[in-house]
């Protein structure tokens, strides 16, 4: 078996066979001539399948210890393309703190196809069976959660999914497959904003999810045919591209993220500090445990809602903006951005208030962004 940075280099189909290119062509076409009305080479048409696609699905499957993988046009149709596969009628029970367009796409779209949701914090298992209903049929997570990098059992949940024949799901967007395996640990679909880790890069907005169960992946491919939310060529590939240099870029990530963590639990004017690398977290442990990395993200508290303000106001390097992943670092306040579309009162049962800093740490030197924070904080 090929070490994990080996495989991101030669994972999926490598090359093209026709020409010996070493990189998968971008494989700009819309439809492919027959030899015959039954018979193609593979391909008949690019939103059922395209050649660029195609590499960039087998590699997620590959890395992320999958049978099949497929990419979408963002994370949310891949989500949303997953969840189609469920019937109306069904319900899911959610993690409490996930993505705020996963509460969007939940709350305001699928409900209305009848596809309802309890949302619970599952980093307390019982909430989880709690909740569980005669119709219920998945448990979507995301772990580690945003903004408090909340750490969920995988494994456990996994077990309270086994014995209620429920899909469990788990958004790995945060850790990547460098870090963390969901399949590996007892989930049965695994999904990525690819516009983040991923693609690692700040241009490209694209969603991976990969499976073990092939008939799984037949159902949900039906619907990403059918539906069309599908990643285009160009996409893909500059998706394969940066996927390539993953594991350098998260090692990086995560040695800066590390030294700004404890740096700002220095800081007297910050309350809090939310990492699940600290020994402080409460999920550090169970994170050592199930994933190899802690990631690039963290939050932190700072005493008053105008340092936030003037800390955002005042960074240079640090840019405005929500998102995360890529190799430029960004600040956010994820009550006014990311997690805007959660209602406030709902925020404030969650624990988000405008004290609360996201930081999406880069690969730049990392004294430089401990200058940035320091001058801010001044
Ligand atoms: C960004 C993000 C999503 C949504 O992905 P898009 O590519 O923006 O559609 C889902 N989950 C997490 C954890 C994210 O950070």
């Amino acid at each position: 078996m090929l070490r994990l940075k080996t495989k991101l280099i030669h994972a999926g189909i490598s090359g093209d066979p026709l020409t010996g290119a070493v990189t998968v062509p971008i494989y700009q076409v819309s439809t492919f001539k027959q030899d015959a009305p039954d018979k193609n080479r593979g391909y008949d048409y690019s939103r059922a399948g395209n050649p660029t696609r195609n590499a960039v699905e087998q590699y997620i499957a590959d890395i992320e210890g999958g049978k099949r993988g497929l990419a979408f046009a963002s994370g949310l149709a891949a989500l949303s393309s997953v969840l189609m596969t469920f019937n109306a009628g069904d319900h899911f029970i959610i993690s409490n703190d996930v993505y705020g367009g996963t509460y969007r796409v939940l709350n305001q779209v699928l409900n209305r196809l009848n596809l309802t949701s309890t949302f619970v914090d599952p980093t307390v298992i019982e909430n989880i069976s709690e909740a569980i209903q005669p119709n219920t049929k998945a448990i979507v997570i995301e772990t580690p959660g945003n903004p408090f990098l909340k750490v969920v059992d995988i494994a456990a949940l996994s077990k309270v999914a086994k014995e209620h024949d429920l899909t469990l799901i788990v958004d790995n967007t945060f850790l990547t497959p460098y870090w963390q395996n969901p399949l590996e640990l007892g989930a049965d679909v695994v999904f990525h904003s690819a516009t983040k880790y991923l693609s690692g890069h700040s241009d490209v907005v694209a969603g991976l999810v990969a499976v073990k169960d092939e008939q799984l992946g037949e159902d949900i491919h039906l619907v990403q045919k059918a539906v069309g939310a599908i990643l285009g060529p160009q996409d893909s590939y500059l998706l394969l591209r940066g996927m390539k240099t993953l594991g350098i870029r998260m090692e990086e990530h995560e040695v800066n993220t590390k030294r700004i963590a404890e740096w700002l639990t220095e800081q007297p004017q910050v309350k809090k500090v939310y990492y699940p690398g600290l020994e402080s977290h409460p999920g550090h442990q169970l994170a050592k445990q199930q994933a190899r990395g802690f990631g690039g993200v963290l939050s932190f508290e700072v005493d008053s809602e105008e340092l936030a303000e003037q800390i955002i106001e005042k960074v240079k390097i640090f840019q405005l903006a929500v998102s995360l992943g890529a190799v430029e670092s960004l600040i956010s306040v994820p009550a006014k951005m990311t997690h805007a579309t959660i209602p406030t009162e709902e925020q404030t049962k969650l624990g988000i208030t405008p004290k609360l800093v996201r930081l999406s740490v880069g690969i730049e030197d990392v004294e430089d962004l401990l200058e940035d924070l320091q001058q801010a904080f001044e």
